[in-house]
């Protein structure tokens, strides 16, 4: 369960275009769970969620929810951005090393003066007006500072 919800004005600038598979990852969303699929012939996870497994090509894969945790591998701090996000900056996106062994890139919605390579974080959901979409914030009480 997303346990983190960040309010955030306007639509999405950059609305997801789904497609009958990926519905449910954003029903998912809607529902506070973090999907993606596995495989049943190999049990490889991925993300994004794939119809087809990349590791042995079964079409045999299931959703699964991820728990939502992991940290980060690398970031940037984005000042000039396209003009469609311009209105979010500065901000973070990053590569986050999660829990079950997955990379992925995502927004890193903590301050950007936190931000380290190693930080632990947690998935977020980031309830634009038009829908969900999803970042990862700084995980609480599991901090590594000393
Ligand atoms: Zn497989």
């Amino acid at each position: 369960m997303i346990e983190h919800l960040v309010p955030m004005s306007g639509d999405r600038p950059y609305p997801p275009r789904t497609t009958d598979f990926t519905q449910t990852f954003w029903d998912g969303l809607s529902e506070r769970r973090f999907l993606t699929t596995v495989c049943k012939e190999c049990g490889k996870k991925t993300f994004p969620p794939k119809p087809i497994c990349p590791a042995c090509m079964s079409a045999k894969v299931e959703w699964v929810e991820l728990a939502g945790e992991g940290h980060i591998y690398s970031f940037t701090i984005i000042h000039a951005a396209p003009s469609i996000f311009s209105q979010e900056t500065p901000y973070a996106v990053g590569i986050v090393d999660t829990v079950e062994g997955l990379r992925l890139g995502a927004r890193l919605l903590m301050s950007p003066d936190r931000l380290r390579v190693s930080m632990p974080v947690s998935i977020a959901r980031m309830d634009y007006e038009d829908g969900p979409y999803f970042g990862f914030v700084e995980t609480k009480g599991d901090s590594a500072d000393v």
